[in-house]
């Protein structure tokens, strides 16, 4: 019989980050336990501010669960299929069950999640680092922490000396490629495209949802005027989405909060690539825990940006390490989603 625990914790931030929309100290996730056969699967659930999706309600969906009709966690599709018959919603918490999830069976198997996916691979994976809006010496400090890696992605938004004194204050202090994430940021289209053009003509490699979601029409035009590839991220929540906005983006960020677990971004990046669409594999400010799960599924994506926790200053976890800019599982044994669980914990 599997037995689910749960409880909130509150992350903390290093240093405040601040995108587009918002600046924060810290962000809220949810923990879960799964207890199976003396094994413990452990999941995460983050809650950006820009999602409909509240950790209170999350908690109260937790609080409805019931695992004893379940007597394994190989019933991935028959549990999925109760955690939907609750409730359509709180994908969050279905995230960090199903990272829990994976996590037992790797655990119960003896091997990484990775293998379980059939995702063994030889190839080498680097993550990007990811920028905040910030002054002069936010940006140095975060340079520095950035040194081994060889793409930053770099958090711009509607205030347009800002965005290009970033850029080329940035470009001035490191020679690293850099990505831009406006996170909806810009006001309009024809801000938009002058943003692009210049932002080019600068070698930027790729752009990341220039304008807010309720301006998605223009993004046809967008992408048939810009020089850089446009990937979807605010605008990509569930897989109908990749569908239904295939012809607005070049590309799209597929998070594991956002769909709903490993299962689901497997899914989703399949039907992207199918689509012809470049698909990056993203994450919330969020912790070890779910980072490393996502970790798992990097060697199907184009693109991978998993650098969520490292702007953690109190992480219950260990989990993916990063070196020279290069995702490295753990080899702990047991396996699973290659966490270390015993740092910190409550
Ligand atoms: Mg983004």
């Amino acid at each position: 019989m599997i037995k689910l625990k749960y409880y909130p914790h509150d992350l903390k931030f290093s240093e405040v980050f601040a995108v587009s929309s918002n600046a924060r100290t810290s962000t809220e996730v949810i923990y879960v336990e799964l207890e199976y056969q003396g094994n413990t699967g452990y999941g995460e659930a983050s809650f950006p501010p820009y999602m409909k999706e509240k950790r209170d309600d999350n908690l109260l969906y937790l609080s409805k669960l019931n695992f004893g009709a379940f007597n394994s966690p190989f019933q991935l599709h028959e549990i999925y299929h109760y955690l939907d018959s609750i409730s359509d919603e709180n994908t969050p918490a279905k995230a960090a069950i199903d990272i829990a999830l994976h996590d037992l069976m790797g655990k119960v198997s003896g091997l990484p999640v990775n293998k379980l996916l059939g995702l063994e691979s030889n190839k080498y994976i680097y993550t990007s680092f990811t920028i905040g809006i910030g002054e002069d010496d936010f940006i140095l400090r975060q340079l520095n922490k950035a040194k081994e890696f060889k793409t930053i992605k770099v958090k711009l938004g509607g205030d347009i000396l800002y965005n290009k004194h970033a850029i080329e204050f940035i470009q001035s202090n490191s020679n690293q490629n850099i990505g831009v994430d406006f996170n909806g940021g810009l006001p309009n289209k024809d801000i938009a495209i002058d943003m692009m053009h210049w932002l080019a003509k600068k070698n930027i490699l790729y752009i990341e949802q220039p304008l807010p979601v309720a301006l998605e029409k223009d993004y046809i035009f967008l992408k048939a005027e810009s020089p850089l590839d446009i990937y979807g991220d605010e605008s990509i929540q569930n897989v109908k989405d990749i569908l239904y906005k295939r012809e607005l983006f070049d590309g799209v960020n597929i998070k594991l909060m956002k769909c709903g677990g490993i299962s689901k971004a497997y899914e989703q990046a399949i039907v992207a690539q199918s689509l012809g669409l470049k698909t990056m594999l993203g994450c919330m400010a969020e912790g070890s825990c779910a980072v490393s799960a996502a970790a798992n599924l990097a060697s199907m994506f184009d693109r991978v940006d998993l650098d969520g926790h490292l702007m953690m200053a109190n992480d219950f976890f260990e989990g993916v390490m990063i070196m020279d800019g290069e995702l490295k599982l753990r080899r702990l044994k047991p396996t699973g989603i290659e966490i270390d669980d015993d740092k910190n914990r409550k």
